[in-house]
This record gives structure tokens, sequence and C-alpha cells, in this order.
């Protein structure tokens, strides 16, 4: 389960038995624990989206040292793709070092390139998709209705039409998978004019609780403040 940082009454959820009662209020879920737990609820704050790089103005800032995976950059982890985008960086240092084994400063100069290249557009993605998704989260706490930028209206159109649009659900699962950029998606022939009917359209909810069902399972009664800041 995954909230907004601030919203101070989701953080009773670390308590097993709140967990608990609020996963079984999710249906499409509830089934998942039914199992012998392996551990108590593990909580999870402080995420950061942060990459490093180790080449300045073409030069590295030291050979024989190179950032793989988390090491080179992290993000929120519920999107699941730190082991995709993590092996296929492995693939890209393993390229590097074919063609540079002898050369440190190529090696390290070729790689960052190839990964700037290749990884970074994913990096970015997700940080613009989690600074979107803080704002739907701010929004649906607030009460008022969610203003999404361009790309993230193009988005949720997306979104909406996997249910109906088997080209809209390959495009998802693809951008989900890490096998082509949202970008790619959308300009695949005719996408744009097929999204344009689930534009602005109000999104289903999920099912499960509502806000006000979520805080009395939390057992909490009120409203809780929101910090500023996501
Ligand atoms: C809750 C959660 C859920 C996730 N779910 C998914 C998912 O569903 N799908 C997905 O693709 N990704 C997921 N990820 C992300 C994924 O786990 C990471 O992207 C991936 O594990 C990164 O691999 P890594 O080898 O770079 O780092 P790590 O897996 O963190 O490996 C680094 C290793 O180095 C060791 N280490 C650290 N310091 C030292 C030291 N000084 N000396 C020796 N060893 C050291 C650590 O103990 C660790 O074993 C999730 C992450 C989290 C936190």
């Amino acid at each position: 389960m995954i909230g907004l940082a601030g919203d101070q009454a989701i953080k009773a959820l670390r308590h097993a038995q709140v967990w608990e009662s609020v996963t079984r209020s999710f249906p499409t879920v509830a089934h998942w624990i039914d199992g012998e737990p392996i551990s108590d609820v593990m909580p999870m704050a402080g995420i950061l989206d942060r990459r490093r790089c180790f080449v300045i103005d073409d030069a590295p800032i030291a050979t024989g040292v190179v950032p793989l995976g988390d090491a080179w950059a992290c993000t929120n982890p519920s999107a699941a793709r730190g082991f995709s985008l993590g092996i296929w960086q492995a693939t890209l240092l393993r390229d590097a070092v074919g063609r540079h084994a002898d050369d440190p400063v190529s090696l390290v100069v070729d790689y960052a390139g190839a990964t700037e290249r290749l990884l970074t557009p994913w990096f970015q993605d997700q940080n613009d998709r989690d600074r979107q998704r803080a704002a739907q989260f701010r929004a649906l706490l607030e009460g008022r209705p969610l203003e999404p930028n361009p790309a993230h209206a193009m988005e949720l159109a997306l979104i909406s039409a996997v249910r109906d649009d088997p080209e809209a659900a390959r495009g998802w699962f693809d951008i989900f998978g890490c096998l082509a950029l949202p970008n790619e998606v959308l300009g695949r022939p005719g996408m744009r004019d097929r999204l344009s009917a689930y534009m602005g359209r109000p999104m289903a909810p999920p099912p499960g609780p509502t806000r006000d069902e979520l805080l009395a399972l939390l057992g909490t009664t009120g409203r809780m403040p929101v910090a500023a800041g996501h």
C-alpha cells in the first residue's frame, strides 16, 4: 500500500492488525493474505528519486568504478522497474568492458553515455510519474478534481482505455514492462486518435474502500491534515 508522505492517518498501516483489515477491504487482493505471514508489516518511507553520474563534462571523475542498478538510480519501488533496468544496464556495462577493457577512461565514458541515452529516459519517466501520482493523491485528499498536465492527461486516457482497447492495453503493458517509453507508445499509428475518446473521462475507482471507509478501518475518525510537499 502506498500513500502520500504527510498523510498522517495511513501511518497506522504499520500495525499488522490494521494492515490486515485494510487489505481485506480490497476485494481483488484480500485473498493474498490467507497464508501464514512470514514477517511483521515492514513500512518503508523516505523514498528518493535519485540518479548518479560519474562523468562530468565528458570526463570521468574516477576510473575503475561505475554505478550500476540502484547504485546508479533509484525511484519509487512500486514501479517494479528496478530489476529490468538493472539487468539491462549490466548488459551495457558488459558491452563497454568488451569494447574498452584496456582503456579505463573510454570504458567509463562509453558506459555513462549508453546509460544516459538508454536508461535516463526511464528514470525521468518515473520521476514525472511520481510527481503526477503525488498530485493525484493530493487532489483526492483535498477533495478537488485533478488538473493533470497534458502528458498526464494522455496517460490517464491510456489507462482508461486499457480495459476496452487491445492496442492501448498492449501499449500500457509495454510501458509497464520497460519495453517502450510513453512517447513511443503514444506515437504508434492511430494511438492518439484511439485515446482521444478517453481524454478527460472520469476513471472508475478501483474496487476498495472510500477515503472515509479507509479512515474508519484505520481507527481514525476525521480527515487528517496533509503536510505540504510530497
Ligand atoms: C519494497 C521494494 C519492492 C521492490 N519491488 C520490485 C519489483 O517488484 N520489481 C523490480 O524490478 N524491482 C523491485 N524493486 C527494486 C529492486 O529491488 C532493485 O532495483 C534491485 O534490487 C537493485 O539491485 P541492485 O543489485 O542494484 O541492488 P541491491 O539489490 O540493493 O543489492 C545490493 C547488495 O549490496 C549489498 N551491500 C551493500 N553495501 C555493501 C558493502 N559495503 N559490502 C558488501 N555488500 C554490500 C547489499 O546488502 C545488497 O545485497 C523493489 C524494491 C523495494 C525496496
